[in-house]
């Protein structure tokens, strides 16, 4: 993940960060065939106060959300309102939020000054959609996971050849990462939101399979990619928030499909 100026950053050697590093290591060790509630009641229970989970309120978010609020209704959900979301978005978001009673919802937006300076014509992503990211999701997550040791994610493996060698827990950037999906299917996930009979976001049945920012996100056609529509017709397939570890980028590539959520 990217830092802004004003971050600390730890060398590698840092103490804190080989803590970190060993912390994240031993969890994967004795998670990584966990069922992803166990995950989530392990990592609830080493972080307590001090964990986050990261919420897109995306196509397949409902899922992890209702696990963790299963376990704690009172978790830290943080949720990246851009300005550019579709309505639909901020209308499930707060659908999901009602629905699950969670308690502790934060929106997490650019800086005024930020926007002022860098995107005073909220066009920025017509011309640099990786700097357009950075304001709009690097910075102001980098700025609100300062207050915790870890977070949570909702990357699964099956999304894309990129995340085919996902750990179910990571050290990223002097944190714990946990994703307690990494070993489901599109499969287990449907399956899961029948059984929970969990409302859908309402741009999935308009065909859009990933929602991310509406400048950015279009509907794709059947049988296409079902990732195809964000950022389409450019190279970008990441917003910035989640570079992949080492043990992912050599992973071998396969024919895996590439249906991320909206971070
Ligand atoms: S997805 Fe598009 S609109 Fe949203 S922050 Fe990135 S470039 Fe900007």
């Amino acid at each position: 993940m990217a830092f802004d100026s004003a971050t600390p950053v730890l060398h590698s050697g840092h103490p804190a960060r080989l803590a970190c590093d060993a912390q994240a290591a031993s969890m994967e060790s004795s998670l990584r065939h966990a069922s992803p509630q166990r995950i989530l009641r392990a990592a609830l229970g080493a972080f307590g106060d001090q964990i986050a989970l990261v919420s897109s309120f995306g196509a397949e978010s409902a899922v992890l959300l209702h696990m963790a609020s299963e376990i704690d209704r009172d978790i830290p959900i943080l949720f990246l309102d851009t300005g550019m979301q579709f309505a639909q978005t901020l209308d499930y978001r707060q659908e999901l939020t009602q629905r699950l009673g969670l308690s502790d919802v934060r929106d997490l937006r650019p800086a005024f000054k930020d926007l002022a300076a860098i995107d005073p014509s909220h066009t920025l992503w017509k011309t640099d959609t990786n700097a357009c990211c950075n304001l709009r999701k690097v910075v102001p997550l980098d700025a609100a996971l300062d207050g915790f040791d870890a977070w949570i994610t909702g990357r699964k493996r099956f999304q894309a050849s990129t995340r085919a060698a996902l750990p179910v827990v990571e050290s990223a950037d002097g944190k714990v990462k946990v994703n307690p999906l990494a070993n489901w299917t599109k499969a287990d996930l449907d399956a899961y939101v029948a059984e929970h009979d969990l409302p859908p976001h309402p741009l999935v049945a308009s065909g859009y399979p990933s929602i991310g920012c509406w400048p950015c996100t279009k509907p794709v056609e059947k049988g296409q990619d079902e990732r195809a529509g964000r950022w389409a017709g450019s190279e970008k397939t990441e917003c910035g928030i989640h570079t992949p570890s080492a043990a992912e980028l050599n992973a071998p590539q396969g024919p895996f499909e590439d249906i991320g959520q909206g971070l």
